[in-house]
């Protein structure tokens, strides 16, 4: 395939302005050849604050449009997008390495989201009133407007799926977007831009910063009026900092360190299936993978076998593999880490290991015997390994799937207990009796606690994540005494004493409270 040279072309809405001859460029690589696939400019902080500034612009007229308007403009960008899903699927692959089956699953759950969120909007972000409890005479309203411009700064693992789980629903809230996609993926951004100038009718609505660390370090500090970053905890901490400058709010999407639980009730060979699956799909580097695997000791020798079994029909590479090539060295270099340090303390190697690694390709991995003080079981591996813990209970299952600093996706696979093991696990997402599901329903907010960030993709929570909330009190008719003036008449202090005593003292409360609930 011929390498791309992104054209500069600043009079064109959502592209990379032009290239000056000082220009820095970034290549992108194919990680599966190390072909360079295309270069980007490398963006600098002014050319940040410039499209920053014409995203301001766009945003006075883009969030006056009517929710219709604007769902009728994202249709066409939907439409553009769709009708590019190959060269999307093309790039995508080739960037990131992974298989184009991924690649175009990945196309197809990015425009679900953008579908979703356009269509969504109106009723997520209808006003509605409140009771407005003892000022009877008030109208309480709670509405849900526009922030401005939303900074996206996302990961080379799903290069648009991820990011459009923040863009699709800021754009469909009323915000305008500048995107700094990852040094390792930027075509896909650029392409995606590319659509969005085609297909909207205001210029630089959507807009794309190409770069490596410095540019998106550059969006954290620009005159936005909220970040969404999706990548590791250490780089979001570092953009938390750069937000503070101007306090700007932020969501955090960040890694994980997913659990698996299996108890004895489980069917095992579909749990099996749906560990293989979770923990390899993208090479391991999904952030809500399968990382951590509890089996209960009654089923834990089938459940092995099983994996292994399943492991072993996996093609890595080619044109028909199910797994491609890991994206980046340094990440290959992550995953030895992980494996070598398990095996020097005593893990053992059931498929895979250290030594099958070759190049940027990992053979898929299960581990037994591991131990929660091994990095495989503590840090973010982001790679096709799959190691197995043995628990004597339920409980013990839950108690080592929650021993962990992140708290992002989680499975359980269990008979009728499912959904209350579920409950027990302190994450922002579970999957019961299957792995991944919640990422693909629209309507579900997605995001995480602890050190897997703080905030709600996808679903209402997501839409209103890129809004401000706005209360507002409306005198619907007069009292004849106003409390809100210092003229109180005399006796005013025994009143309100009255009523605190009547509303939340002992004796009558139960009764006072069950009136006032019921006029109110
Ligand atoms: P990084 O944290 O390395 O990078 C994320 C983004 O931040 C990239 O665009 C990167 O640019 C940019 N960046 C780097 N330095 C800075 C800086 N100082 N200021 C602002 N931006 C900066 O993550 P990865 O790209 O390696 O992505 C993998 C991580 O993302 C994993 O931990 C994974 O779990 C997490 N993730 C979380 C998801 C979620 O929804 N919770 C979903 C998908 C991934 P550049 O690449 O150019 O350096």
């Amino acid at each position: 395939m011929a390498t791309t040279q992104v054209p500069g072309n600043g009079k064109q809405s959502g592209t990379t302005p032009p290239p000056s001859a000082q220009r820095e460029q970034l290549a992108s690589h194919d990680p599966a050849t190390g072909e360079v696939v295309g270069t980007v400019p490398v963006m600098t902080a002014d050319d940040v604050d410039a499209a920053v500034a014409r995203a301001r612009t766009a945003a006075a007229t883009w969030s006056a449009m009517s929710y219709g308007e604007r769902e009728a403009e994202l249709a066409r960008f939907r439409a553009g997008l769709a009708e590019a899903c190959d060269d999307l699927a093309e790039v995508i692959a080739r960037e990131n390495g992974k298989p184009r089956v991924d690649a175009m699953t990945e196309v197809y759950m990015a425009l679900s989201h953008l579908s979703h969120a356009a269509r969504r909007a109106e009723k997520a972000l209808k006003s509605h009133r409140v009771s407005p409890g003892l000022l009877a005479n008030y109208r309480a309203t709670i509405s849900y407007h526009p922030l401005g411009v939303v900074g996206v700064i996302g990961p080379w693992n799903y290069p648009i799926f991820t990011p459009m789980g923040s863009i699709a629903y800021a754009l469909a809230a009323g915000n305008t977007v500048v995107f700094k996609p990852s040094e390792l993926t930027p075509l896909t951004g650029v392409k995606i831009a590319e659509i969005a100038a085609r297909t909207l009718s205001i210029p630089d609505v959507f807009q794309v910063v190409t770069g490596a660390g410095a540019t998106g370090a550059a969006l954290a500090r620009a005159a936005v009026d909220k970040i969404a970053f999706t990548g590791s905890a250490g780089t979001g901490k570092k953009v938390m900092q750069a937000a503070a400058e101007r306090l700007t709010p932020v969501l955090m999407e960040l890694g994980g360190k997913d659990p698996m639980i299996v108890t004895d009730d489980a069917d095992v060979d579909k749990a099996a299936e749906a560990a293989v699956f979770g923990a390899l799909t993208n090479s391991g580097q999904a952030c809500i993978s399968v990382e951590r695997v509890y089996v209960h000791e009654a089923v834990y020798d089938r459940f092995v076998a099983k994996v292994v079994d399943e492991v072993r029909a996996v093609k890595v590479g080619g044109d028909d593999g199910n797994i491609g090539a890991m994206t980046s060295p340094a990440q290959v270099d992550i995953v030895r880490d992980h494996l070598t340090d398990a095996v020097a303390r005593g893990a053992k190697v059931l498929a895979g290991g250290p030594d099958a690694i070759s190049g940027n390709f990992i053979q898929p991995t299960v581990l037994v015997d591991v131990t929660a003080d091994m990095k495989v079981m503590k840090d973010e591996t982001f790679g096709p390994v799959i190691p197995i813990v043995k628990v004597a209970s339920t409980e013990d299952a839950v108690r080592a799937a929650n021993e962990t600093t992140f708290g992002l996706g989680s499975s359980v696979f269990a008979g009728k207990k499912a959904k209350d093991i579920a409950d027990r696990i302190r994450a922002g997402m579970t999957a019961v009796n299957s792995v991944m599901a919640f990422s693909a329903i629209t309507s579900l907010p997605f995001g995480g606690v602890g050190e897997s960030g703080f905030g709600r993709i996808h679903g209402d929570e997501g839409i209103r994540e890129f809004t401000r909330t706005k209360a507002t009190a409306e005198e619907s008719f007069a009292l004849p005494v106003n409390l809100l003036s210092f003229k109180l008449p005399k006796g005013t202090y025994e009143r309100i004493r009255g009523l605190i005593k009547q509303l939340y003292g002992d004796g009558a409360v139960a009764r006072a409270q069950d009136f006032l609930r019921r006029v109110f």
